[in-house]
């Protein structure tokens, strides 16, 4: 390989934008191909559950990089392209297009798509996934202010994007009512007392939660939905649905060239796939995590910036970047949940405040060292407990539990 490989990354998203400007950043001076499949350049999709959906961003201020960064920095973005397929033999893609681009090395940035519900009804119109800024502007206009008409949206699964988009809709006045398949919210990513927390806050706010529900079918009218039907024969008008089920990696790309995958492109950590001419990262990689002697698939910004991060300096020829505490944020009303690490092997929580009220941390323990934090408006309690959680410092558990001891103190 020459000193200036040529470089393609498939996917513009915020791991692919933040990958093409950091290589640049880096020294990297060669050919360098951006193909995303969306008609935008690189943006953040945080905001679109959030202040966007409300109205309170506009779409530049989503945007990673201004549209002229990449032509200045020598950057081909091919927008609104999808890549059909990777010949890693003669090492190039295939668009669309039918346009064929050569690499030297190649980075999967295809991130993961929001997973489909599989009932009948979803082709209806006003029956959204919130994953791209496309989404958002239809939920959006589904949610706009009507005088003398309150709008009624029904979300489907109580995970973060959902009780995001929730908030949101309540703060533009619609009624909202989110089904959850489980007993509770949040169940696969927070522990009980959260998701205690965060229903008793949504239900103060005028949201309505149905929990252990089944959704059978979407009822419609004139081929726009009308109402949900539940398994137990109750039916929920409304006049937008949003379908927060989850995500899928989409690595078809990446397993159809025959690169190891298992639910996500299989990388280490310099990024690197089975192949060596091949990267991925983002949303889309199953990764190593050090931290907890094991492999996962995190679905958060900091991670897509943290293998961006991975990716350019192996590719430039830069020391590894030193492994980073998983971590992730989520706004909803005046909340700002933070949460670091990964729960795995803990013996036990200590509770730090009062989980009824903001301003409170939940640290999940091994013994004496602390695997994860969820603080809810306690960023001090964050961020000490990902350093804490980084350093496998131990820690004397009264004193962490204690409010009036700063979070410095805590460490034995
Ligand atoms: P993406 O940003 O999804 O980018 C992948 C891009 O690749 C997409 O544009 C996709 O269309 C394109 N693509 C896929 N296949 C092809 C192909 N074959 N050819 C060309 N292009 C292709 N994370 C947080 O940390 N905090 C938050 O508060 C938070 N809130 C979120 C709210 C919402 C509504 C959503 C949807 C996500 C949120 N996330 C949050 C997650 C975060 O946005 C993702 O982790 C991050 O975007 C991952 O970046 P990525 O580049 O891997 O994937």
């Amino acid at each position: 390989m020459s000193d200036s490989p040529r470089i393609v990354i498939v996917g513009a998203g915020h791991a692919g934008g933040t990958a093409a400007a950091l290589l640049r950043q880096y020294g990297h001076h060669g050919a360098m191909t951006l193909i995303g499949d969306e008609p935008l350049e690189p943006y953040q999709r945080p905001p679109l559950s959030k202040a966007w959906l409300k109205g309170e961003a506009d779409g530049d201020s989503l945007r990673l990089k201004a549209p002229e960064w990449y032509g200045d920095n020598g950057v081909d973005v091919r927008l609104s392209q999808s890549v059909r397929a990777i010949d890693r033999a003669t090492r190039t893609v295939s668009l669309g297009s039918g346009d064929v681009v050569s690499y030297d090395v190649l980075i999967l940035a295809t991130g993961a798509r929001a997973r489909r519900l599989a009932v009948e009804g979803v082709g209806l119109n006003g029956v959204v996934t919130l994953r791209t800024a496309a989404d958002a502007e239809v939920l959006k206009a589904v949610l706009a202010r009507q005088p003398h008409r309150i709008k009624r949206l029904v979300v489907i699964g109580g995970g973060y994007v959902g009780l995001e988009a929730a908030a949101s809709a309540r703060s533009l006045g619609a009624e909202v009512v989110v089904v959850e398949r489980e007993s509770r919210i949040l169940a696969r990513v927070a522990c009980t007392t959260l998701s205690t927390f965060f229903a008793a806050y949504h239900r103060q706010q005028g949201v309505e939660f149905i929990l252990d529900a089944a959704v059978e079918r979407l009822v419609g009218e004139n081929g726009q939905v009308a109402a949900v039907q539940l398994a137990d024969g109750s039916r929920l008008d409304c006049d937008a649905v949003l379908v927060g089920v989850g995500a899928v990696p989409n690595d078809e790309l990446a397993r159809d060239a025959g690169l190891n995958c298992q639910d996500g492109v299989l990388v280490d950590l310099a990024a690197r796939t089975s192949d060596p001419a091949v990267y991925a990262i983002g949303d889309v990689t199953r990764r190593p995590m050090p931290l907890y002697e094991t492999l996962m698939r995190l679905e958060s910004v900091p991670n897509a910036l943290e293998q961006a991060r991975q990716a350019a300096a192996a590719i430039t020829g830069r020391p590894a970047p030193e492994s980073e505490t998983p971590w992730f944020w989520s706004d909803q009303y005046d909340l700002k949940l933070q949460i670091a690490g990964v729960p795995v092997g803990c013996t036990d929580i200590v509770v730090r405040g009062s989980a009824t009220a903001p301003g409170f941390a939940l640290f999940h323990m091994a013994g004496d060292v602390i695997r994860a934090v969820e603080a809810v408006n306690a960023p001090a309690e964050f961020l000490a407990g990902r350093q804490l959680i980084g350093r496998r410092a131990p820690v004397c558990r009264e004193r962490l539990a204690d409010r009036a001891t700063p979070m410095r103190g805590v460490a034995l």
